[in-house]
């Protein structure tokens, strides 16, 4: 049996997580994958109640779990998200973007992922106020830097793929940090023969991500840049509403959308759960992978063909063209599911 928890978020979170807790108790009583969804809170509407965005309790609850599934969070996004990765080590952030038939997407046949280095850069949110200016350190370290490219070689050894890596940074400005990171994967790269390796500075690979997407393979970037990165690859394959993330690191994983808590639609069904569906999906791959578990491995892939089938037969939310309330596609995906 695996102990998930579930953080149910703000904005379109509890939406999604109603979605999710569906299709996971639809996979513990008709397909008999074993398991315990504890729900907790973090976020905005934590803060408000608690007085904390990570309350402790939902920290302890998390901790003693096999894995988390988190939906998005407000405005506390960085008091929460970036507190977890950085406690519980998740140093790969795992963005794969797929293209899913009959989408509203830019290009076809598109299969990447974007591997974000996960711990450092802008994101540890080391800001100083200097008279009437503001400084942001930047910091970029070898040990980092070769975790997160031997992480993106791996993957581009296991998939199905280009077997490609690409790097991608802007060495030509930041010519210590990111000559550090462009280094650091040159290095890796010397250790797997079989996988190609390039370089591409960041506005490069911007505009090549929607001139030819279905070039990349695995795409390894600094944290702020895969941040900014995998919200465009996104859009191209069809919208963050079928973008889903895992943040994976040596024994524990958080998985959840690529997009945030989306204010503007919550509360009006018209949320697309599949980035919850999906990242529940990626989280069921690496509970297999951890666990030498093929039940869990066979549920992975349930989940995705469910998703494919569904939207390959026009039972669409709003955002990809469709008509769909969040659950009456929820359960369009469980029907397929079982
Ligand atoms: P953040 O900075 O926290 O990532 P953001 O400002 O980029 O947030 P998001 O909340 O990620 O904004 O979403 C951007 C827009 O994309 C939303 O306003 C919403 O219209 C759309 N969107 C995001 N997620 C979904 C979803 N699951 N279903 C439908 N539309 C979505």
């Amino acid at each position: 049996m695996y102990k998930i928890s579930l953080i149910t978020g703000d904005g379109i979170g509890p939406e999604l997580s109603k979605s999710v807790t569906e299709i996971l108790h639809a996979i513990h009583d008709k397909i008999g994958l074993k398991l315990e969804i504890t729900t907790v809170e973090a976020g905005d509407s934590a803060l408000k109640k608690t007085g904390k965005a990570l309350p402790d309790s939902t920290l302890e609850t998390i901790k003693k779990s096999d894995a988390c599934l988190k939906a998005p969070v407000g405005e506390s996004a960085a008091d929460v998200i970036v507190v977890l990765r950085r406690m519980l080590d998740l140093y790969a952030n795992i963005r794969p973007a797929k293209s899913y038939p009959n989408m509203p997407a830019l290009k076809e046949n598109i299969d990447l992922v974007i591997v974000r280095e996960n711990t450092e850069d802008l994101y540890t949110g080391m800001e100083f106020d200097i008279g009437r200016s503001a400084i942001a350190l930047r910091t970029i370290s070898e040990e980092a830097s070769r975790r997160i490219a031997k992480y993106a070689f791996m993957t581009a050894d296991q998939r199905n793929g280009q077997k490609k890596v690409t790097c991608v940074h802007k060495s030509n400005v930041m010519r210590k940090t990111d000559g550090l990171f462009a280094r650091s994967c040159a290095e890796v790269a010397k250790g797997f023969a079989k996988i190609s390796f390039e370089q591409m500075y960041v506005d490069a690979c911007a505009m090549n991500l929607i001139r030819q997407p279905e070039s990349f393979d695995v795409i390894v970037t600094t944290n702020l840049f895969g941040d900014i990165l995998s919200d465009e690859a996104a859009q191209v394959v069809g919208g963050l509403g079928m973008a889903p993330a895992a943040n994976i690191g040596e024994r524990f994983a958080l998985f959840e959308p690529v997009h945030g808590a989306a204010f503007d639609i919550a509360g009006k069904e018209a949320a697309n759960p599949s980035s919850f569906i999906l990242s529940a999906k990626m989280m069921f791959e690496w509970l297999a992978m951890k666990n030498n578990d093929a039940g869990s491995l066979e549920v992975a892939k349930k989940i995705e063909d469910a998703v494919y089938g569904v939207v390959g037969e026009g039972t669409k939310t709003k955002d990809i063209g469709g008509n769909k309330t969040t659950g009456e596609f929820t359960q369009q995906v469980i029907s397929k599911l079982i």
